[in-house]
């Protein structure tokens, strides 16, 4: 008999894709999976090592898996984390048994060969799975960042094979999900090593049958074409929701970051996706702190966010990570005028947003049940990714009603990142 096995997973989607695949290598091969550690016979971990609070988070979690662990249970760490620093996790946290870098599943599956059964019963968790998937289209980078650890964890950027993604997306869509958000490391470089484009695979994604929502991810801000835009505008199916990580406005630190883009071509472009797509809903992410931002360029980044209003936004303050070149530049920003500069920002865009939500009140929308559990139901709208934005609290729900099922909501009410509202039909 096959050990039973948990799966944690930590980290952006892409890492939950990862997961997913090996979830279905087991399957497979005649696993037991369960969702709870305590009850398999193996503990993985899949780990993330973007940033240090990323980090810091996979070490926490690998460190509370390790309390769990027993003379027969196995402890095995895999992912982004590992694959940077596996020398110093296995010094440091002897609980390990076995640690394994990203792109291994084959061999993380044959050492679960040869873990022994403890003929343990997979409890499975009263959770019901998400109405959506994530579809990963590619894997690494050539981007070339320079406060990025992720092409040198990820590797060179590589399309998926066109064939497989749409297999997968079928097979999502016959399990009963109803949203598929397409993710890579680089979204819009799909297709360039193999003659494939992007707008081919959205059009071949958006003509299959079915009721559901594809949403895009990570779109390099300056990739984006006129016949993307106009590839959305003609699809229902696809979203009006573009998530374009810009990480800041100013030229100077553009360049010193490694990316493309200045204020003016970034204002034009905002521009042309919002007179192309009225209702988009526009997302970006920024940086602060990053290496040599003076306090006029952060005096700038905050005009730029008071002029764009993105309907979305995020802030990470720059964290130093050993390999990249950031690393070593000079004129460091200290950590505690980055963590005030990413508080001015979020303050600035808890305002924008809340502006922006209390306009939407009286406004109808489709959306889509995420979470039935309890007695009130959250939907989000074409303008909430998961995971990352906010959502609708539905009243008036009928119990039939249940996650993948599609409504029409009338808002009601609004804060800062949430709606409330009652459903129509
Ligand atoms: S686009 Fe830049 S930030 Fe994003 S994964 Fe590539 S190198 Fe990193």
């Amino acid at each position: 008999m096959r050990p039973t096995l948990s799966i944690h997973t930590l980290g952006c989607p892409k890492n939950q894709v990862d997961s997913e695949r090996l979830q279905r290598l087991f399957t497979a091969e005649g696993f037991n999976i369960t969702d709870l550690p305590d009850h398999s016979d193996v503990m993985l971990i899949n780990t993330c090592g973007f940033i240090e609070a990323a980090k810091q988070e996979s070490i926490d979690e690998i460190l509370q898996l390790a309390s769990l662990k027993t003379n027969s249970k196995r402890l095995l760490v895999f992912g982004c984390l590992s694959q940077r620093y596996k020398d110093e996790l296995i010094k440091e946290i002897p609980e390990i048994d076995a640690i394994f870098g990203v792109a291994e599943e084959p061999a993380i599956v044959e050492y679960c060969k040869g873990v022994e059964s403890h003929n343990i019963q997979p409890l499975i968790g009263q959770l019901r799975p998400p109405p959506y998937a994530y579809l990963k289209i590619a894997e690494g980078c050539n981007r070339g960042c320079r406060f990025c650890a992720i092409p040198s964890i990820r590797g060179r950027f590589r399309s998926a094979e066109f064939g497989r993604i749409i297999e997968e997306a079928k097979t999502h869509l016959k399990e009963g999900k109803k949203e598929l958000i397409v993710v890579a490391q680089d979204v819009l470089s799909y297709g360039m090593d193999t003659g494939q484009t992007l707008i081919t695979l959205i059009e071949t994604l958006a003509a299959l049958d079915g009721d559901f929502w594809i949403r895009l991810m990570y779109l390099y801000p300056t990739s984006i074409s006129e016949p993307l835009i106009e590839c959305i505008k003609g699809h229902d199916k696809v979203l009006n929701y573009l998530d374009i990580p810009i990480q800041h406005s100013e030229e100077g630190i553009l360049r010193a970051m490694g990316r493309a883009g200045s204020r003016g071509l970034l204002l034009d472009l905002f521009d042309k996706i919002r007179s192309k797509l009225p209702d988009v809903c526009l997302g970006t992410t920024l940086m602060a702190g990053f290496p040599g931002e003076s306090a006029s360029d952060f005096k700038a980044l905050l005009s730029f966010v008071e002029a764009v209003k993105f309907d979305r936004l995020g802030v990470f303050s720059y964290s130093d990570e050993e390999g990249t070149p950031a690393f070593n530049m000079t004129k460091k920003v200290t950590r505690k005028t980055a963590l005030k500069r990413l508080d001015e920002l979020m303050t600035l865009q808890a305002a924008i947003s809340y502006e922006k939500n209390r306009a939407l009140i009286g406004r109808q929308f489709r959306g889509l049940i995420d979470d039935s559990s309890g007695g009130t139901r959250l939907a989000r709208l074409y303008s909430h990714a998961p995971e990352v934005d906010g959502c609708v609290v539905v009243e008036n729900c009928p119990g039939n009603l249940n996650a993948e099922d599609f409504i029409t909501i009338e808002i009601t009410d609004a804060q800062e990142y949430d709606l409330r509202g009652k459903i129509l039909s």
